[in-house]
C-alpha cells in the first residue's frame, strides 16, 4: 500500500545526542507537516548516559505520533535500528541519524521514489562535510574490497542507514536471525528493487561521533567478513599457487643438479633445495588451510541459518 495515506514510521537511533534531539525533532516535524505525511517518530535510545533519554520522553508525552524505546545500556546502532524495524508499524520505515548529518530536506524525495515502486530507497554519501581524510579513504577502501569478495549479489557502495524500507522488506528482514549484523549488508542480501539517492552528508549538529575509528575498523572487518567467504579460501588458492610453483622448481632443479649433472652450470646448492622443499611444505599447509576452510564455510553459512530464497510476491 502506497499511497498518500500510508503510515510512515521515522525510527531514529540515538546515542548521547543531548545537543541536537531536540533541534533535531523540531526540523523533522515541520518538514513531514509540510509533506502533509502520516507519519510515526520512533525513537530508539540505544544506552544513552547523558540526558537524552529525558528529552526523548518529554517530546513522547506531548505528541502520540512520537514513541521510544530505550536499551538496558548501549548494544550498538546495529541492534537499535533491528529494534526500530521490529517495532515499526509503518507500510515504510525511514532510518535517520539524530545528529543532522542527514539531510531532512530528502524525506519527501525517499517517499517519491517508494512511489515510484521501488522497496529500498538507499542514501548514498556523494561528500561527508567534516569527515576526514582518513575515514573516506578508509570507506571506499572498504567498498572496494567488499566488491572484489563478491559473492554473487549487488552491494551499494557508499551506502548508508539513512534509507526507507517497504514493509515487504522490513518483515523479512524481521525474519533474520544472524546476532552479528550489519543492517546494510543484510538488506544487500535480501535483493528486492532497490534505487539510490546521493547526498551530501553535514556536519554534526552538536556532540561528536560515537564511532571511534577502532569501531569502524571493527564493522567494516565484520562486514567483510559475514559478506562473503572468500578471503578464507583464497589461503588455500595461495597454498595450492606455492605448492605447484616449488615442486616444478624442485624437479626442475634437482634432475638438473643430481642426474644431468648441472649442464647449465647453475651451481644450486643443497640449502637452496632445502628452502625450496620448506616453501614447498608452507604451501601444503596453506593448501590444508584452504580445505578447511571449505567445512568452515558450511558451517558458517549454516548457522547464518539464513532463509533459502526470499520472495517478493506471489499470487
Ligand atoms: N548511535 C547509536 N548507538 C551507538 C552509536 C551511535 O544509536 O552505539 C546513533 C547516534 O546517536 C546517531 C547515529 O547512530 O544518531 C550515527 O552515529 P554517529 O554519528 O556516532 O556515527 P557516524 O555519523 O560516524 O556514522
Ligand atoms: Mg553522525
Amino acid at each position: 500500500m502506497r499511497t498518500k495515506k500510508s503510515l510512515i514510521t521515522i525510527v531514529i537511533p540515538i546515542h548521547n545526542e543531548t545537543g541536537s534531539i531536540n533541534w533535531h525533532h523540531k526540523k523533522i516535524i515541520k518538514h513531514v507537516n509540510s509533506l502533509s505525511l502520516n507519519y510515526e517518530i520512533l525513537y530508539i535510545d540505544d544506552g544513552s548516559t547523558d540526558n537524552s533519554l529525558e528529552l526523548v520522553k518529554l517530546l513522547a508525552s506531548t505528541d502520540d505520533r512520537v514513541k521510544y524505546i530505550s536499551f538496558s545500556r548501549n548494544f550498538g546502532k546495529e541492534a537499535a535500528i533491528s529494534a526500530g524495524l521490529k517495532k515499526a508499524l509503518g507500510d515504510a520505515v525511514l532510518i535517520i541519524d539524530a545528529d543532522g548529518q542527514h539531510p531532512i530536506e530528502l524525506i519527501g524525495k525517499f517517499i517519491e521514489k517508494w512511489h515510484e515502486g521501488f522497496d529500498i530507497v538507499v542514501g548514498v554519501r556523494r561528500s561527508n562535510q567534516g569527515e576526514g581524510f582518513i575515514k573516506s579513504a578508509g570507506s571506499r577502501l572498504f567498498y572496494f574490497l567488499l566488491k572484489s569478495i563478491d559473492n554473487g549479489y549487488d552491494v551499494t557502495p557508499a551506502s548508508t542507514d539513512f534509507r526507507l524500507v517497504d514493509r515487504l522488506v522490513i518483515d523479512q528482514y524481521n525474519k533474520l536471525t544472524e546476532r552479528n549484523r550489519i543492517s546494510r549488508n543484510l538488506m544487500d542480501w535480501l535483493g528486492f528493487k532497490k534505487t539510490t539517492l546521493p547526498f551530501d552528508a553535514l556536519a554534526r549538529h552538536a556532540g561528536k561521533a560515537s564511532y571511534s575509528y577502532s569501531k569502524l575498523v571493527k564493522l567494516a572487518i565484520d562486514g567483510a567478513i559475514k559478506h562473503s567467504t572468500r578471503p578464507l579460501k583464497f589461503i588455500g588458492v595461495l597454498g595450492l599457487l606455492i605448492s605447484f610453483v616449488t615442486i616444478i622448481a624442485m624437479i626442475f632443479l634437482f634432475v638438473e643438479k643430481y642426474i644431468l649433472l648441472d649442464p647449465l652450470h647453475l651451481a644450486v646448492t643443497g640449502t637452496a633445495l632445502l628452502a625450496l622443499f620448506l616453501s614447498f611444505l608452507v604451501g601444503i599447509v596453506l593448501t590444508c588451510q584452504g580445505l578447511l576452510a571449505l567445512y568452515l564455510e558450511n558451517v558458517f553459512y549454516e548457522t547464518q541459518n539464513r532463509p533459502l530464497y526470499v520472495v517478493r510476491e506471489e499470487k
